[in-house]
């Protein structure tokens, strides 16, 4: 394939299917190929006005949505695209702003937040991005909010060539800070190309975009995967298992792309929506970033009649490195699939290439892999060996050369899909003048597959509690990055050779992480934990156990909240469970929100459950 730049590959769709749709969105009207192509056109003049050009860094923090999309490729046909997670607090936008090196900044107009005040105090100069709401879905305004000369206003005519740097995305890793990983234009198309080929996409296809797109695995699997080949994209504000059987009625889409968390989600709203699914035109569907458990590959070919196309994906591969093919082809359970893209081989510590069924470390190149980590020249040492890549995940190919992964080398925890570097967790934690030491680590969970934990030593005196140090890291981290337990211990577990070892932490710490059962003390908190009971399917749990040690996770965590919300009028953000994990501790955060006449309800309807069957008890809160 000839190098290519997102420009040329837009062009090349605007001419061949202009009055396509190339990208919708749930009460948008529709935006075109030609449309986009010419929308592109306006932005990246507008940019090049700005003062930004080919190579110029430009960070986007934005919702989820069409402008979003539109915001990245017009971004990266003039310049270099960074999206950020807008969920990040102001430390967290401040590291990844000074190590990018951002030009500037695009926001959405009006909005204030910690990445405004962060690119206020660096000086880094903010073009707000205005929607318009009334035209199709995508088209926006920018408007730089600069006083003169913040911006130099010298005009680039110069296109992007296929070497450039299109997007920059940081990667979470061993080392505390995470790696700048530069993709270039060809690296992003070849991508592209990938994956369309192995779906065999065609201008039919219609793709619904749930994943963030500050992630390659919307930006790449599903955004440009489509637009590589004029298909269309419906650009969702983001994951909701309710709505998704609603966009599936409204869009049609052919095929959706998710992570394992996102699947199961869906797989337990499916029972309310025979209709809709029998109707549905899906051809296929994706999971791609975590394991996705056979069992719910299974239930998911069962229930949507496609198939379920397994990839493995990463970041410094521009996203897809195998895929499951589609049938005819065989898709095997348990397996990401065959090489889709880059060279795929396993690779000892010493870097000879093993055969067939025998376990290593799973390498890879080819030209969608990036060249190496920017201004690292460490981190590309270890990562590099004879040309190929070591992705730091374990597995074996089997004789048909499906790749199965085993295990993990490299010391991130990969919750749900998100992937979080313990170390940053780690000196976050450390921030805290009573902490002494701390390790982040991770511990199994049914759904999210790894979920976060974090041991404490405490300096002497300190009173602080495991609750105490989770508020201190909501302050911190984006919510996903906070462990969900920390426990406190006099000493922090340490391997046979007297090293600490994150791996295995978890089986070290386990009465620790075990709670001591203690039953409700008031009608509140007796009411939770019937909740709790019937959602998490156990029989006993004590006030003080936590809610995603038990199997919770947000869906779980959803329907909490739901039913909290039936009982009594207040708005509960699901945010909240995640912030109160416990029963006690919910329950003592309800009871200040909570009014006389809503204890009293409580405390009829404890008496109406405690009078009930099991089942009958179930059933109540089911309907509630
Ligand atoms: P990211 O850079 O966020 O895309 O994360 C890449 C990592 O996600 C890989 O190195 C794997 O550890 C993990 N990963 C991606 N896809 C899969 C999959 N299908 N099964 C298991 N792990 C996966």
């Amino acid at each position: 394939m000839q190098p290519l730049c997102l420009n040329s590959l837009l062009e090349i769709q605007a001419k061949q299917h202009p009055d396509a749709i190339a990208i919708t969105a749930p009460e948008r009207t529709p935006l075109k190929y030609h449309q986009l192509n010419q929308h592109i056109h306006q932005l990246v003049a507008t940019l090049n006005i700005c003062g930004v050009g080919r190579q110029d860094r430009v960070a986007i923090v934005l919702p989820n949505g069409p402008e979003m999309a539109v915001a990245f490729l017009a971004v990266t046909v003039a310049a270099t695209s960074a999206p950020l997670n807008p969920a990040y607090r102001a430390e967290e936008f401040d590291f990844y702003l000074s190590d990018l090196n951002a030009k500037a900044l695009i926001i959405q107009a009006g909005v204030a937040g910690p990445a405004r005040t962060v690119a206020q105090a660096r000086g880094i100069p903010i073009i707000e991005l205005q929607p318009v709401l009334e035209a199709e879905a995508g088209i926006f305004t920018l408007i730089p909010t600069l006083t003169s000369g913040e911006l130099n206003s010298s005009k680039y005519t110069s296109w992007t060539q296929p070497d450039d740097i299109a997007l920059v995305l940081h990667t979470s890793g061993t080392t505390s800070r995470p790696k700048i990983v530069p993709l270039t234009q060809n690296n992003l198309c070849i991508s592209a190309h990938n994956i369309s080929s192995i779906l065999e996409l065609s201008e039919k296809d219609r793709c619904l975009n749930m994943m963030p797109l500050f992630h390659i695995h919307g930006l790449i699997g599903a955004l440009l995967s489509s637009l590589s080949v004029g298909a269309s994209v419906v650009c969702s504000l983001g994951f909701n298992a309710s709505q998704f059987f609603q966009w599936l009625k409204i869009f049609g889409p052919t095929w959706y792309t998710a992570v394992p968390t996102m699947h199961q989600a869906i797989l337990a709203h499916a029972s309310n929506h025979h209709k809709i699914i029998s109707d549905c035109q899906l051809r296929l569907i994706r999971s791609s970033s975590a394991a996705l458990p056979p069992l719910v590959l299974t239930e998911l070919e069962t229930v949507f009649n496609a198939p379920v196309i397994e990839a493995y994906g990463m970041t410094e591969a521009s996203h897809q490195m195998t895929s499951n093919p589609l049938p005819p082809r065989q898709r095997k359970l348990g397996s990401v699939g065959i090489a889709a893209g880059p060279e795929i081989a396993i690779m000892d510590e010493v870097g000879h290439l093993l055969s067939a069924e025998t376990l290593g470390e799973i390498v890879i190149r080819g030209a969608n892999v990036t060249s190496g980590y920017e201004n690292n020249p460490s981190a590309n040492q270890s990562a590099f060996t004879k040309g190929w890549f070591r992705t730091g995940d374990q597995g074996y190919l089997d004789s048909e050369n499906y790749l199965f992964i085993t295990g993990r080398l490299k010391e991130i925890i990969n919750r749900g899909g998100e992937k979080i570097s313990p170390r940053e967790i780690d000196e976050a934690l450390l921030e805290h003048p009573d902490i002494l030491q701390a390790v982040a680590f991770a511990v199994p969970h049914p759904t999210l597959g790894e979920d976060l934990a974090a041991a404490v030593v405490l300096r002497d005196q300190a009173t602080l509690t495991g609750p105490m140090i989770r508020e201190f890291a909501f302050q911190q981290l984006a919510d996903f990055k906070v462990p969900s337990e920390v426990v406190i211990v006099d000493e922090i577990p340490k391997g046979a050779t007297g090293k600490l070892q994150r791996i295995g932490l978890a089986a070290k710490l386990v009465n620790q992480l075990q709670r001591d059962y203690v039953a409700p003390r008031n009608n509140l908190e007796m009411l939770i934990t019937d909740i709790w009971a019937e959602i998490l399917d156990i029989k006993t749990l004590g006030i003080h156990d936590n809610f995603f040690r038990l199997g919770g996770d947000s869906l779980r965590a959803t329907r909490v909240i739901s039913q909290l919300q039936a009982f009594f009028p207040i708005d509960i953000p699901i945010v909240t469970l995640f912030m109160k994990p416990t029963v006690a501790e919910l329950s003592q955060l309800l009871a200040t929100s909570i009014n006389a006449s809503d204890l009293s309800t409580i405390s009829e309807l404890v008496a109406e459950l405690d009078e009930l069957s099991d089942e009958e008890a179930k059933q109540l809160l089911d309907k509630a």
